[in-house]
């Protein structure tokens, strides 16, 4: 009998995932279905050249619908929660749709309103966030008005999706004013609840090198108690202040409501429980969870949504026939980190080894890691096309996938640096 495979969200990893599978099964073996609430795909790492000109957002955004192989079913609908003893998916409104296989591709939740005064008055005048399309947008504008002064960039806590992207916007907000000449008159600042201001150890000392020779503040273990929009005041849990006239925020994350609402499925943030490489989920072995939505110890990113999406059809196939899951996935994370003038930084890493230095075989040659380039910057700028035009439709990539490459790599580093 016909499969019936239900992949709830259709950002990059349930499109990934959708279109793999279709070129996987015939339409006689499997039909598949995505559900999504809106028919806006948005390519988010797009989203941190908004506030400062670089793209708009009418470049980053396509018809979701558009973006799937034909034979795959699109529903625009909310979930309300999956009923996992009985395999459905609940729909508000009252939609059901049953499944044989569950893939949960729910991204995270910006949780805003968890922090106390964020949303209050100040909110969207000189309290942002460039994490959606309207706060990047809002925040492109008041940039634009911006004529000096301290501008604040701060991490609610972790995890975040992305974790360099702040780092990156206060890197290319120093290019911005430096250009606008208002550079000397201005003071930027990176709040942080990490002791650093990166997770990894060594690629922290090698960004932290740019934040001074940049003259950017760190202010490490602040983790945002409270909002003043009005006073331009932001107050740690443990009573410290850090003093704004722009701040620009990455609030907390979550998972979809969703998973909260279905019995066993999430943690206490929302999160599937997700085996770290199998990528099926604790709760039942015919769900399956990637991207975002898993509590996995790997970065929130769509270069390891996409990394898990090449594993990830096969053991649904795998699964389907009875065969043993592939033990596969390393937790391999891969991101080009801007850091203004029109340059960027590589950095590469998995579940046990930190981002080293060295180079890192692409289809463009050898690029630098954890060394700014101009070549590391096109590459930034090519992964755009890239995106929608080889990962979304679930073509492998070459020289990257679910496993690490360590070839001209200076592992011995990690030995050095202490890496977990
Ligand atoms: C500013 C920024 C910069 C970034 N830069 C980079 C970068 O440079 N490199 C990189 O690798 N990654 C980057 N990322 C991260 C990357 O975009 C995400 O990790 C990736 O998109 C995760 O894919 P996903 O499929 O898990 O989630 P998403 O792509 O977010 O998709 C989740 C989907 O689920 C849907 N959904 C959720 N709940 C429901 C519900 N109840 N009912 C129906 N649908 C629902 C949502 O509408 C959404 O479409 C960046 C992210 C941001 C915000």
């Amino acid at each position: 009998m016909r499969k019936q495979i239900v992949i709830l969200g259709g950002g990059t990893g349930g499109t990934i995932t959708a279109n793999r599978l279709r070129k996987r099964f015939t339409a006689d073996e499997a039909d598949i279905h995505v559900i999504d609430r809106d028919d806006r795909h948005v390519y988010q790492p797009g989203l941190l050249f908004v506030p400062f000109g670089l793209a708009s957002v009418d470049e980053i955004v396509r018809p979701r619908s558009r973006q799937f192989h034909s034979g795959i079913r699109f529903h625009k609908g909310d979930v309300e929660s999956v009923d996992l003893e009985s395999d459905r998916v609940r729909l508000f409104g009252g939609g059901i749709l049953p499944y044989d296989v569950l893939v949960v591709a729910s991204g995270a939740r910006l949780l805003p309103e968890e922090t106390e005064g964020m949303l209050g008055p100040g909110w969207g005048e000189r309290v942002f966030t460039f994490y959606d399309t309207d706060g990047a947008d809002g925040l492109r504008q008041a940039l634009e008005r911006f004529d000096g002064g301290r501008l604040v960039v701060d991490i609610a806590d972790m995890p975040i999706k992305c974790p360099v992207a702040p780092i990156e916007f206060v890197f290319l907000a120093d290019w911005f004013l430096r250009e606008r000449g208002i550079r000397e008159r201005s003071e930027i600042v990176l709040a942080t609840p990490l002791d650093g201001c990166f997770t990894k150890p060594i690629a922290s000392k090698h960004l932290t090198y740019l934040l001074d020779e940049k003259q950017i503040e760190l202010e490490t273990e602040f983790s945002a108690g409270e909002v003043d929009g009005v006073g331009g005041v932001l107050t740690s849990y443990d009573g410290r202040t850090v003093d704004f006239d722009l701040l620009v925020t990455v609030p907390l994350h979550g998972g979809a409501a969703f998973v909260g609402r279905s019995e066993g499925l999430g943690d206490a943030l929302d999160f599937v429980q997700t085996d770290p490489h199998t990528l099926q989920a604790a709760v039942k072995p015919n769900v399956f969870a990637l991207g975002d939505a898993t509590d996995l110890p790997s970065s929130k990113a769509g270069s390891v949504t996409h990394f898990e999406g090449e594993l990830l059809d096969r053991n649904i196939e795998r699964f389907l026939r009875g065969q043993e899951l592939e033990h596969r996935f390393d937790g391999h994370a891969n991101c080009f980190v801007e850091t203004g003038f029109k340059k960027a930084l590589l950095i590469d890493f998995n579940y046990d080894t930190e981002p080293v230095t060295g180079r890192f075989p692409t289809a463009l040659g050898p690029m630098p890691l954890l060394r700014e380039s101009r070549l590391n910057h096109l590459g930034k700028l090519l992964f755009q096309w890239i995106y929608w035009h080889a990962l979304l439709p679930g073509r492998d990539l070459p020289l990257v996938g679910p496993e690490m490459p360590t070839a001209g790599k200076h592992l011995e580093q990690v030995a050095l640096g202490g890496s977990r």
